[in-house]
């Protein structure tokens, strides 16, 4: 077949995709987006992660882990549960960051794979994933996948990471996911051979939890309900953008990413 052609995005299509809310519209109606993260060992990152949601502002975000308490204390509008079988509405899941990959960690996995809506899978998710591959058998519903280059090595051993672009359109073809493979140039590779290259981001982004302010703010983008390539790729652009202006200001560390947001 012929080589399918690289979307590069821009700040007009991104800005695009956020829109206002209109007088019609409720909180259900701007989107629910539901996050499963932190841990006793990383609550931080149910934090980052959630305010990467937060800061794109949907209609709802739903937390459910661990660590509602430190969530709710650091951002009073989101709601809380210890499972996501117990928080409704849910349209779009993000799940793994700083979750950890013990039984309790992967019951949350296995119902949030069960939801019809988008689900992104990222970190300790991905670990989970990597070592019970048929996690993903009954999966039915939009999925991506965001692995660094460490995680996408033990999913995918056998493709070759020389070709970033490559690697990841074919891991995609063989799992059906949308795959957003991070670094420098991060790429988003559909199943079907879509694929974009991201040309926002500075290295400061590569400090610790920069990766789930990410997802949050992806989970936000999947809950509006846009297709899911162009909401991973409007995620990393937007992402990128935050991480321009977190440049300038070197205090700045992943927790304050949701500041430099749109
Ligand atoms: P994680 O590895 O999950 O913490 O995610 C790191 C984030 O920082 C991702 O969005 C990467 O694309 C980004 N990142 C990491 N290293 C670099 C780099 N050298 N240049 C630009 N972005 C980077
Ligand atoms: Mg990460």
């Amino acid at each position: 077949p012929a080589v399918a052609s690289v979307g590069v995005l821009t700040d007009q299509l991104v800005a695009g995709l956020l829109a206002d809310p209109g007088s019609g519209d409720d909180k259900y109606s701007g989107g629910v987006v539901g996050i499963v993260a932190g841990s006793a060992q990383y609550p931080g990152a149910a934090v980052l992660a959630v305010g990467g949601a937060v800061r794109l502002r949907p209609g709802m975000v739903r937390y459910a882990g661990p660590q509602a308490a430190a969530v709710v204390q650091a951002w009073p509008e989101v709601v809380g549960a210890d499972d996501p079988s117990r928080a409704g509405r849910v349209q779009a899941w993000v799940v793994g960051p700083g979750a950890g990959t013990d039984t309790a960690a992967r019951d949350r996995l296995v119902t949030v794979l069960a939801a019809d809506g988008p689900v992104l899978v990222d970190a300790d998710g991905l670990t989970l994933l990597a070592a019970e591959p048929a996690l993903l058998e009954g999966r039915r519903g939009p999925l991506v996948l965001t692995p660094h280059e460490g995680e996408f090595a033990r999913l995918f051993p056998d493709l070759d990471l020389t070709d970033r672009l490559g690697a990841a359109r074919a891991a995609a073809a063989s799992t059906g996911a949308v795959i957003l493979l991070k670094g420098h140039r991060t790429v988003i590779a559909a199943p079907d051979g879509r694929a974009y290259v991201n040309t926002t981001g500075s290295s400061w982004l590569a400090t610790a939890g920069s990766g789930d302010v990410l997802a949050g703010v992806m989970g936000s983008l999947l809950a509006t309900g846009i297709d899911p390539l162009l909401a991973a790729a409007a995620g990393a652009h937007l992402h990128g953008r935050a991480g321009e202006r977190a440049a300038h200001d070197r205090a700045a560390g992943a927790h304050q990413l949701w500041d430099r947001l749109r």
